[in-house]
C-alpha cells in the first residue's frame, strides 16, 4: 500500500487481531481437551477442510482481500495453520485409535500452534508500529524507517533480479501558495495533492515525506522506463487535480519530479542523491516536468 493505515484502521484491524488470538487460542485448548480427557475427535476435527471451520479459517478466508494481505507475516499464516490442521487431525485419529501421540507430533502441534499465535502478534506490532512512522499531515510514510524500508525493497530487488526505482517529487513555486494564500491553504495542498497521488500508485509503491513539500517513492520491480510513466501519469493528473482550500476557492498546482535506478552493492542514499540531481533538472528545464537520471553514455 502506498500509505501506511490511518490511525483508525489499525485500531480496527489490531482489535481483530486480538479477537483471533484469543479465538485460535479458545480452539487450541478445545483440541488439548479432547486429546488428554476425551470426547469426541469426531465432531472437532473430522473434516478434510477443519482448516476452514476453525474460527482462525473463517477470519482468514472470509473476506477476500484482506487489508493485511500483502503484508508476509499473513500471507506464512495459510501454510502454518494448515500444517496444525494436519497435525492435529493425525493427533487426534490416534487418540480414536486407542494410541498415545508420538512426542515428536505433540511438540509438533504445539510449536505450530505457537508459532501461529507469534505470526499474529506480529502483524499486530507491525501495524501499531507504522503509525509511528505516519506523517500526520499527509498520511504518508515518514522519514523515520525510510532507509531501512528502502534498503529492504533494494536487497529484494537484488533477489528476484528486478529493477527498484526512486522518485523524488517536489511541488512548484509552494512557497507562494502559504505566502498568498496562508499556510492552512499550504497544508490542504500537501494533504489533498498526496492522497491523489497515493490514489495514482501501484499496491507496492511507497510514498514518504522527505521534507517539508518533497515527497520520495519507492517504485519495486519498475524499470526506469516504466516509472517514468506511472510518474508521468502522477504529474498530469496532479496538475488538473482541483484543490479544494479552507476558504473554498479552488486552487490547481503542479510539481517537478526526478527519478533514479537504485543501482546493487551500492548505499541507497547514493540513488536518492541520483534523483534529486533528475529533479534539480527539472526546476531547471521550467519545472512541473518529470526527469530521469541516466549514467552518461560511456564514450569509446
Ligand atoms: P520550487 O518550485 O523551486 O520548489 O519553489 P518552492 O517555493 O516550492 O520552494 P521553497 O523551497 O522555496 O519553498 C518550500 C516551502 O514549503 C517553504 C516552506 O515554508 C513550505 N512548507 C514546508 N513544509 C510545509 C508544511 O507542512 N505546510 C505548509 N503549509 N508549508 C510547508
Ligand atoms: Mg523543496
Ligand atoms: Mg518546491
Amino acid at each position: 500500500m502506498p500509505l501506511p493505515l490511518d490511525r483508525e484502521k489499525t485500531q480496527k484491524l489490531s482489535e481483530e487481531l486480538e479477537n483471533v488470538i484469543a479465538a485460535h487460542l479458545a480452539w487450541f485448548k478445545q483440541f488439548n481437551r479432547v486429546l488428554v480427557c476425551g470426547g469426541s475427535p469426531a465432531d472437532f476435527e473430522n473434516s478434510q477442510d477443519a482448516h476452514l471451520q476453525s474460527p482462525f479459517g473463517k477470519w482468514y478466508y472470509s473476506e477476500a482481500p484482506h487489508p493485511l494481505a500483502d503484508h508476509i507475516a499473513f500471507q506464512e499464516l495459510a501454510n502454518v495453520q494448515q500444517a496444525l490442521h494436519v497435525a492435529a487431525r493425525q493427533a487426534l485419529d490416534m487418540v480414536a485409535r486407542g494410541q498415545r501421540p508420538s512426542a515428536k507430533l505433540h511438540d509438533q502441534y504445539i510449536d505450530l500452534a505457537l508459532k501461529i499465535n507469534n505470526k499474529l502478534r506480529h502483524l499486530q506490532l507491525e501495524i501499531i508500529g507504522d503509525l509511528l512512522s505516519t506523517d500526520t499531515l499527509t498520511g504518508c510514510y515518514s522519514r523515520r524507517g525510510m532507509i531501512s524500508r528502502l534498503q529492504a525493497e533494494q536487497e529484494r530487488a537484488g533477489r528476484i533480479q528486478r529493477p527498484c526505482c526512486i522518485g523524488l517529487m517536489d511541488f512548484d513555486r509552494f512557497k507562494r501558495v502559504n505566502d498568498e494564500l496562508g499556510h492552512p491553504a499550504g497544508d490542504a495542498v500537501l494533504r489533498q495533492g498526496m492522497r491523489f497521488v497515493a490514489s495514482v500508485l501501484r499496491k507496492y509503491d511507497t510514498v514518504f515525506r522527505y521534507g517539508g513539500e518533497e515527497f520520495l517513492f519507492c517504485l519495486p520491480s519498475t524499470p526506469l522506463k516504466d516509472a517514468e510513466q506511472v510518474i508521468e501519469r502522477i504529474r498530469m493528473g496532479l496538475e488538473l487535480l482541483p484543490i479544494m482550500l479552507p476558504n473554498k476557492q479552488k486552487l490547481h498546482i503542479t510539481a517537478s519530479f526526478g527519478l533514479a535506478e537504485v543501482a546493487q552493492g551500492k548505499p541507497v542514499e547514493d540513488a536518492i542523491a541520483l534523483a534529486d540531481e533528475a529533479l534539480l533538472q527539472a526546476k531547471a528545464n521550467g519545472r512541473n516536468r518529470v526527469e530521469l537520471w541516466q549514467p552518461e553514455p560511456v564514450r569509446p
